[in-house]
């Protein structure tokens, strides 16, 4: 039997890349760092999903069903590759349990990081309970037990949702726009006041960038659900010991602002993978200058890196959708199959 593909990680560009290839005969081996695949959706508990409004679980989980049922598909977790050598065709990846593989191509889809909110401590985060995370409330929905104030278990009354939360802000060192988080945030505006129909719910933001389809869900959060974008720059989140008080600045009016909230919601950015640096190391291949893993010949090889045979897909080489990452995955599948075939270039 000849060498299988090496797809690293398990999230919604691995289990695409993985399944494009199975599909076309080929043998995979999937190694996952985690215990569990589905990457950051199941991770992290997302509940609905944009654009579709499926549920994450089960919208990703039908994705791993069809590659944890795949006879070529060998899935290892609690795994990473620890050292890869070799040319096109004929690498070896060695995993950090000894174990050796032969394989043709490698397609690296490791994902990203969500920013971690304690690194923007003047917005609140780690010092009031009832400042949350993006993450944190698509929990709350999809735990079933619907959003409340961590302090006291209430359900809110008023909620801002404050974007670009470690995402286009030099003084913290991430200035890339985190492409969805407009979108999810709202999206979860309107998940809240369906649940909570005398909530408030107020989005702050420095710009909107529900791009491409995804302004309907921008739209229809304020035609149908009523939610509030207001201009703003934040300064600080304090607290009086009830409720969170917002301030700053209106930018559109050009007035201070200082209005208190009962929850206070990030709507957190999109890091670069924390592993990143070994990644690029252990595969010998380049960095972007932000942090992700960088492609190269964009326009030639889907997928294509500074080392040939090692291609990549999804949020691994910045922020991305889900479906782009299951797009990109699956491009770069077809590249390294075309490679292995020698039908275009490495
Ligand atoms: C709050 C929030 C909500 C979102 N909601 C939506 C939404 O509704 N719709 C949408 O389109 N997008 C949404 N996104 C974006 C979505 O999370 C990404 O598009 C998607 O997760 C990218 O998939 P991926 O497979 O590239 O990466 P990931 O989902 O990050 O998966 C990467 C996988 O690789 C594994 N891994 C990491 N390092 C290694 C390693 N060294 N070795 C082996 N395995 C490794 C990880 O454990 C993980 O399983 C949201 C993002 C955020 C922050
Ligand atoms: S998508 Fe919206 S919230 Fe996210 S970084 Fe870009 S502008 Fe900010």
């Amino acid at each position: 039997m000849s060498d299988p593909f090496l797809v690293v990680g398990g999230g919604p560009a691995g289990l695409s890349a993985a399944h494009a290839l199975a599909a076309a005969g080929e043998s995979v081996v999937l190694v996952e760092k985690t215990g569990i695949l589905g990457g950051a959706p199941i991770h992290s508990g997302y509940s609905k999903l944009v654009p579709t409004g499926e549920w994450a679980k089960d919208a990703i989980g039908s994705m791993v069903s069809r590659v944890v049922g795949n006879d070529r598909i060998e899935v290892i977790t609690d795994e990473v590759v620890q050292s890869f050598d070799g040319s096109p065709c004929n690498f070896t990846a060695t995993l950090r349990g000894g174990r050796r593989i032969n394989t043709k191509a490698a397609i690296l889809c490791t994902g990203f990081t969500h920013f971690d909110s304690v690194n923007k401590p003047e917005w609140g985060f780690g010092r009031f309970p009832d400042v949350v995370t993006t993450t944190q409330v698509e929990q709350m929905i999809s735990g079933g037990h619907g959003v409340r104030r961590p302090s006291n278990g209430e359900p809110p009354k008023r909620v801002a949702i404050l974007l670009c939360v470690g995402s286009r802000d030099r003084q913290i060192g991430r200035e890339w726009c985190s492409k969805i988080c407009c979108t999810v945030s709202a999206k979860m505006a309107m998940e809240i006041r369906e649940e909570l129909p005398d909530c408030h719910v107020y989005i702050y933001y420095m710009d909107i960038r529900t791009f491409g389809l995804y302004e309907e869900v921008y739209w229809n959060s304020q035609e149908e659900q009523k939610v509030k974008y207001i201009k703003a720059r934040i300064a600080e989140v304090t607290s009086d010991g009830d409720k969170v008080i917002v301030k700053g600045e209106d930018t559109l009016v050009k007035r201070p602002i200082t209005i208190p909230f009962d929850m206070v919601v990030h709507a957190i950015g999109m890091d670069p993978n924390v592993d990143n640096m070994t990644i690029a190391s252990v595969f010998g291949i380049d960095l972007h200058h932000w942090g992700y893993l960088k492609r190269e010949n964009t326009y030639g090889v889907m997928g294509g890196t500074s080392r040939e045979g090692v291609y990549v897909a999804g949020a691994a080489i910045g922020p991305e959708t889900i479906d782009d990452s299951i797009g990109q995955g699956a491009g770069a599948a077809m590249s390294a199959l075309g490679m292995v075939k020698g039908l275009v270039p490495a």
